[in-house]
């Protein structure tokens, strides 16, 4: 197989010794929303965790090639989501405006729906959830630097491993995410590629991310990071993520909550109820196939995006239907697999509520509401 390979060193300090820290199984490519007819085309690959003891780096050391992750049944869009835009709006007004003038060059890298890129150098260069997508990470940011004006800024927001430990929060790892970040792990990161940070604060994006922002390193610009910094970091080495322990204990954790997650819905099930899904993001491919919970436990998923109606959820095949569903059938329980909005959701769907549906989130515990 030419599309998949297993690194055996750490992608950023390269001559790292990786200890696996879990094992999700095979898993098909989490965005890769099929039609009946790619059922039997459809190919898995080994997805693992591991630690680095050299770096403290936090990765999935297996890696699929981008032609196969993000081909055209590719189905994301950052526009589709009405918080993610709302963040974004309050993330150019608050990290990016301060710091540029009207005539200053912005550079977004892999803003998803519309990427500039230019050769000037640019006062501020943003990546968001970009990091994590990168094999060669390094590489990619002495490329952010080669970039970047000498007193220019590079903003960058990525999940903050802390959480994922935290909520027990598995279903965050697919392929395409290949690095889950600590700030400990990303200041050696950042360090090797000549970048500084200076400053970190933790925004509510994927439950926690981490927004960092770094200058580039030398002698003269001794801007020294910001208490929050500090915090942060100080936070990190309370909780051991230098040490492998905690990741370790995770994997564990995630073992666990399969079988109860599992066995909720399957006795609902025997009971004869009605279960859904009600989002299909890449999230609820890694939930689904790692719980083996397929078309016979859930009817279908309910999601907004156009590019998913129609199709089915990778591995598990179950169907995606749009929004419409909710009002014309019987739902007794819906599997809230973007729990990441469930504030919004809640509120949106109180008429369901009311009525008597009741919405299972499996995070950060798995309850009933
Ligand atoms: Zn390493």
């Amino acid at each position: 197989v030419t599309d998949y390979h297993r690194r055996t060193t750490c992608r950023c300090c390269k001559n790292g010794d990786l200890t696996q820290v879990l094992d999700l199984g095979l898993m098909p490519p989490a965005n890769a929303f099929l039609k009946r007819e790619d059922f039997d085309a459809e190919k898995r690959y080994p997805l693992t965790l591991a630690y680095c003891r050299d770096c403290a780096l936090i990765q999935v050391p297996d890696v699929v090639d981008p032609s196969v992750l993000f081909n055209s049944a590719y189905a994301y869009e950052t526009g589709v989501s009405v918080p993610m835009v709302e963040h974004f709006k309050r993330y150019a007004e608050e990290a990016v405006f301060p710091l540029v003038s009207k005539d200053d060059l912005v550079v977004d890298i892999g803003g998803n729906d519309g990427t500039l890129l230019s050769f000037g150098h640019a006062k501020v260069i943003t990546a968001n959830n970009v990091l994590a997508h990168v094999d060669d990470v390094v590489d990619f940011l002495r490329g952010v630097r080669h970039l970047l004006a000498d007193d220019g800024t590079f903003i960058f927001e990525v999940h903050w491993v802390k959480d994922l430990l935290d909520r027990t929060g598995y279903d965050q790892i697919y392929h395409e995410h290949l690095c889950y970040f600590s700030l400990y792990s990303l200041t050696r990161m950042l360090d090797a590629a000549g970048l500084e940070i200076f400053d970190a604060e933790i925004v509510p994006m994927h439950g926690r991310s981490l927004r960092v922002k770094a200058c580039k390193s030398r002698v003269e610009c001794v801007k020294g990071a910001t208490q929050s910094y500090h915090d942060i970091l100080a936070a990190e080495l309370v909780a051991g993520l230098d040490k492998a322990d905690p990741y370790i204990a995770f994997g564990h954790r995630v073992e666990a909550k399969r079988h109860v997650l599992r066995d909720l819905l399957y006795d609902l099930k025997d009971g004869g109820a009605v279960i859904i899904g009600y989002g299909a993001p890449a999230k609820g491919t890694t939930l689904l196939n790692y719980c083996g919970i397929g078309p016979e436990t859930l009817d279908c998923v309910v999601d907004t995006s156009p590019l998913k109606q129609g199709r089915y959820v990778p591995g598990v095949h179950v169907p995606v239907v749009g929004p419409e569903l909710l009002d014309s059938d019987r739902i007794d329980y819906v599997l809230l697999l973007s729990w990441n909005y469930a504030d919004y959701i809640l509120e949106k769907e109180k008429e369901l509520r009311d009525a008597g549906t009741k919405f299972i989130l499996p995070f950060p515990e798995i309850s009933v509401v």
